[in-house]
């Protein structure tokens, strides 16, 4: 943000009223004679300006051009100075686009951008800009220039809007990206200017960035306000959410407390080797040959393209990082877990970031190319949270530099680092002055035994990632391990914090025992996990993972999955810009069948709507949409999405015939199920597909009950507790607020999934769970009980469920069913599990 002052730059000898000119090059001279009158130029610099519209389009839109010169002929600005020439009856600047007001720029620096800024916000403000096409005083349009930077220069002092509640900030962690980014979400969704003000210091509640420079902690007051005629709604919304949040967050601290108190065992060198001391970040041990990765400092290539052209690129560019980071916290949210994939969600919401944007478009309209002005204002906006000295608002400051490089590679693919490609096999100790989420999140574990930064906290988003890979990471190491030379062993520590130098034999033979030993018990741990999910009196269970894409499916089969029992296939849709075609879908799901060596494997037609919205397929905004045209009964309405879904799917299933099934979601009637079943059977016939199981999931309480008729007609069922319970429930799965009263132990929620075994026990049809509830080691014994004979859950949870059934007998977990069902409520289910069950 720019701070430099806007007063001084546009003056009233630099405004002409009432204009004419004869063509677009008659503007640009008078325009460029008012800003040599007024010395802020040398005579020629308006024939910079010419020389300027031949390579780019200087039309902003709405009636305003802003033509300036070129950066090369930067010598003629002898002062920053604004001209305004006041066409009222317009000049075509080009074929079909009439400008009504030049403003004409002289810029040596960057002295000029609050006035763009605020020009590029009236562009939005429609009435406020066609008064200045005919205002005859000066004075409107220097206000309506100048009042932008007005307001950025009060921001730090600004007073409270008409409607405020007070708020202490209950977050362990203080106002981090992932709950900004929520707020955010909120407010946007409200006409009223949204303010939050701690002390002097107040920000845009619309504004990520904005929210994030305030630095809140733990503990401190603030003050909400708003305006506008939804004020009153908005701030309801906002506090439901600021409050509700405040539930997770200190579960997430509390977690994050209780890892950091699962210490492996100790482990000291024998000798006593040199070491640097950094902050212990991720625990472990590792031993490895050091390699340094350098910061890609590559030149941004800075290639002007015309206004429009570059704003389109800028567009794409973010729409495609949007999609990335969409499908990037998927997959981390089901491998890993929610809270991790809420760091790619904030980051999203940065690239939303009106300041960043607007900066951006700023520096293109003088002159620069996308990647380059992005870049620029990236760097910009980073650097004025990093200097704010807060350690969080820092941490930040690297999301955002992650986040614009993804932006920058797409705009200009040759800066594609392979920094962290080309990696020996031997294990490897990264070096890095700081490692970005994206990069952590991508790193090959195989190779990267361990990691150091000079800079980063233990807090950061890299070492949480670090963390839940299992990489032992130090962080904050200073600029010393940025001297240490490539190719060296090293061992880090990563419970203490240290980076041994130099180790003697001794060092590294003990080391290497040490992790001999954690991989011994790591082996152990896997062979019971290989192990089948048998009762002690027999009875079993078959385990599956919820996984996506083929290559999760290594990590899946590791941790014990017998199969697949959910591939959800939106994230084929969420992760390009376009519907794959059948050919990519094709592909994708033999991928998934050829990873999974024959197992079972159970696709999930799409499953679009409610919490999974597609930009690309442009459905119409409903207004309550969980209770909307999702799922089924959208694949029912588009045969363009479900047609070339199930056509790909029997062409995959002739591909490795007997371990596919295909299921639905969100199926609510007999008669959906007959339809679909239909068009099932013509595909198949078209494409030669063999016979394949079909599937549907019990997510809604109708299918449930009716669960008896369903299974006529189908072969399995699969439930989803995660919408059973909220639509049996009636609590919005995503509403904070209830968060903890959507529990799938309700025993309303037990007693449909009660319903469904028996419907579906009547056709000698069977039953599996693959929502949150079957990867919960309690949850999943009381299905069992309840006759339900697979359970499908992200793949960590799977040694867990299958070692707690394994300790089980069958007929005590009937007996834990049939107390469940008789139970009043969640809690007396899961008092259960503490008397013993
Ligand atoms: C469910 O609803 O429980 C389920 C597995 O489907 P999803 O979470 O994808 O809606
Ligand atoms: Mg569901």
């Amino acid at each position: 943000m720019t701070s430099t002052s806007a007063t001084g730059l546009l003056t009233h000898e630099l405004i002409r009223l009432g204009g004419a000119a004869s063509d677009k090059a008659d503007a640009i001279a008078q325009a460029g004679a008012l800003l040599a009158a007024a010395g802020c130029v040398d005579p020629d610099y308006a024939q910079s300006m010419m020389r300027r519209e031949a390579a780019a389009n200087t039309f902003l839109g709405h009636g305003v051009a802003i033509p300036h010169g070129l950066v090369e002929d930067r010598a003629m600005v002898r002062r920053n100075g604004i001209a305004i020439l006041q066409l009222p009856n317009g000049v075509e600047w080009n074929p079909g686009q009439t400008a009504r007001l030049v403003v004409a720029i002289a810029a040596q620096s960057d002295a000029h951008l609050d006035a763009l800024r605020r020009l590029t916000r009236l562009l939005q403000d429609e009435d406020r800009l066609v008064r200045l096409f005919e205002t005859d005083e000066r004075s409107e349009i220097i206000a309506a220039l100048q009042d932008e930077h007005q307001t950025a220069a009060q921001g730090a002092s600004l007073g409270d809007l008409a409607v405020v509640f007070d708020w202490v900030v209950p977050y362990p962690s203080g106002l981090h990206a992932r709950p900004a980014a929520r707020w955010v979400e909120t407010v946007r969704g409200f006409a009223a200017q949204v303010r939050v003000r701690r002390n002097a210091d107040a920000g845009d509640a619309k504004s990520l960035i904005s929210l994030l420079q305030l630095g809140l902690k733990h503990g401190e007051s603030v003050v909400v306000s708003a305006t506008g005629s939804d004020a009153e709604a908005a701030l309801a919304a906002l506090r439901r959410v600021m409050d509700g949040l405040s539930v997770q967050e200190q579960a997430d601290a509390a977690q994050a407390a209780a890892r950091a108190a699962e210490r492996a065992p100790d482990w000291s060198p024998p000798g006593a080797p040199a070491y640097i001391a950094g902050v212990a970040a991720s625990p472990g041990l590792a031993i490895g040959t050091l390699r340094k990765v350098s910061a890609v400092e590559a030149e941004i290539p800075d290639r002007p393209v015309a206004l429009t052209e570059g704003g389109a690129m800028l567009d794409a560019a973010l729409s495609t990082t949007r999609f990335q980071l969409r499908a990037l916290a998927d997959d981390t949210a089901r491998r890993v877990g929610e809270s991790e994939a809420g760091i790619f969600r904030a980051q999203s919401e940065l690239l939303n970031d009106t300041d960043l944007i607007t900066l951006t478009c700023q520096l293109m309209v003088e002159g620069h190319g996308p990647a380059w002005a992005w870049n620029a204002a990236v760097d910009r906006i980073a650097a004025g949270l990093s200097a704010l000295g807060n350690p969080v608002l820092a941490a930040r400051a690297a999301d955002l530099h992650d986040v614009g490089r993804r932006v920058l590679t797409v705009l200009e693919p040759t800066l594609k680092s392979d920094a962290l490609s080309g990696l020996p096999d031997a294990p490897t100790v990264l070096v890095a002055s700081d490692l970005s989420p994206s990069d952590t999140a991508a790193l090959n574990v195989d190779k990267v035994a361990g990691l150091i930064t000079a800079l980063g906290g233990p807090t950061s988003h890299t070492a949480i990632l670090a963390r839940t890979l299992g990489l032992p990471a130090v962080v904050a190491a200073g600029s010393a391990v940025l001297d240490l030379a490539d190719g060296a062993t090293v061992i880090i520590d990563g419970q203490a914090g240290r980076l041994y130098l130099e180790p003697s034999e001794a060092d590294v033979i003990s080391a290497s025992a040490w992790l001999e030993a954690q991989r011994e018990v790591r082996e152990r741990e896997s062979e019971v996990r290989a192990l089948p999910a048998v009762t002690r009196d027999g009875r079993r269970i078959e385990v599956a993972a919820n996984i996506n894409q083929a290559h999760q499916a290594a990590f899946a089969l590791s941790q014990g999955a017998e199969g697949v029992g959910l591939m959800r296939t939106e994230f084929l849709f969420l992760e390009a810009d376009h519907s794959p075609d059948e050919a990519e879908q094709f592909e994708a799901y033999c991928a998934m069948l050829d990873a999974m060596g024959g197992r079972p494997v159970i696709v999930r037609a799409l499953d679009i709507g409610g919490d999974k919205q597609v930009a690309h397929l442009e459905l119409p905004r409903e207004d309550n949409p969980f209770l909307g045209v999702r799922g089924a009964r959208l694949l029912l309405r588009r045969p363009e999405l479900l047609e070339p879904q199930l056509r790909a799917l029997y062409r995959a299933a002739a591909h490795r015939p007997g371990t596919l099934s295909i299921m639905f979601p969100m199926i609510t009637s007999v008669g959906e199920v007959l339809a679909l079943k239909a068009i099932c059977a013509r595909i198949r016939a078209e494409v030669g597909g063999p016979e394949t199981p079909l599937g549907v999931m019990i997510e809604v309480p109708a299918a449930a009950l009716q669960a008896e008729s369903l299974a006529r007609h189908i072969d399995f069922f699969s439930v989803g507790t995660n919408d059973l319970t909220q639509y049996v429930l009636a609590i919005d799965r995503q509403n904070p607020d209830l968060a903890a009263e959507a529990d799938a132990l309700h025993p309303a929620v037990l007693r449909l999934i009660h319903e469904t075994v028996k419907g579906a026990e009547a056709h000698g049809k069977w039953v599996g769970v693959c929502g949150g509830l079957a990867g919960d080691p309690f949850g999943a014994s009381l299905l069992a009980g309840l006759g339900v004979q697979e359970l499908s859950m992200t793949p960590r949870e799977a040694p867990a469920v299958k070692a707690r059934l394994r300790e089980a007998l069958w007929p005590d977990l009937r007996e834990l069913a049939e107390r469940a069902l008789a139970a009043e409520s969640a809690a007396d289910v899961r008092a259960l599990e503490r008397r013993g069950a």
